[in-house]
């Protein structure tokens, strides 16, 4: 709830993250044509991700066919660099629509990723009282910064439209 707070005068979180340009100050990981995906400040665990389409649109239904497409890629690299970054052995993906559901922002649909790891499950138990610390999570950015520049790049094996040079692995 906080963290919705601090979003300006009540402005829609990911709307107001849309707009600006990925950081490490806005937890911004990389924004597309028609979503963005970005670090959750009030994380379950450590690089928990949330990938939602830039358009304020609350329901699976009112997503456009090419939405679901871009999404389906951050859901995907948010996999990837989690794996790359952390080692993340498993992970809970899903989406909270609705109030009554526990959404936490209202109207906007967005698509929480989870890195699990096995033997984590007392994790929430052993670190709900602890304060999440803002280098934690400016730590945490850079990483997963720094693997989707790798699992992005030519030779990150990714299937890229276009190729340069003749670099082999
Ligand atoms: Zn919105």
């Amino acid at each position: 709830m906080k963290y919705i707070e601090s979003s300006k005068s009540g402005e829609c979180l990911f709307c107001a993250k849309s707009r600006s340009r990925p950081g490490k100050k806005n937890l911004v990981l990389a924004v597309s044509e028609k979503c963005l995906v970005m670090l959750n400040a009030f994380p379950y665990n450590c690089g928990h991700l949330m990938v939602a389409p830039k358009r304020h649109v609350g329901s699976m239904s009112g997503l456009s066919r090419s939405e679901w497409s871009e999404l389906a890629e951050y859901l995907s690299l948010s996999e990837r660099i989690l794996k790359k970054a952390y080692g993340a052995q498993g992970f809970n993906v899903g989406m909270n629509l609705g109030r009554c559901a526990g959404a936490g922002v209202l109207g906007h649909l967005h698509v929480h990723v989870v890195p699990r790891w096995s033997g984590d499950t007392n994790f929430m138990s052993t670190t709900a009282a602890t304060e999440v610390l803002p280098d934690t999570l400016g730590s945490t950015y850079a990483k997963l910064r720094t693997a989707m520049e790798e699992v992005l790049s030519p030779s990150g094996g990714r299937t890229t439209k276009r190729r340069h040079g003749s670099k082999k692995a």
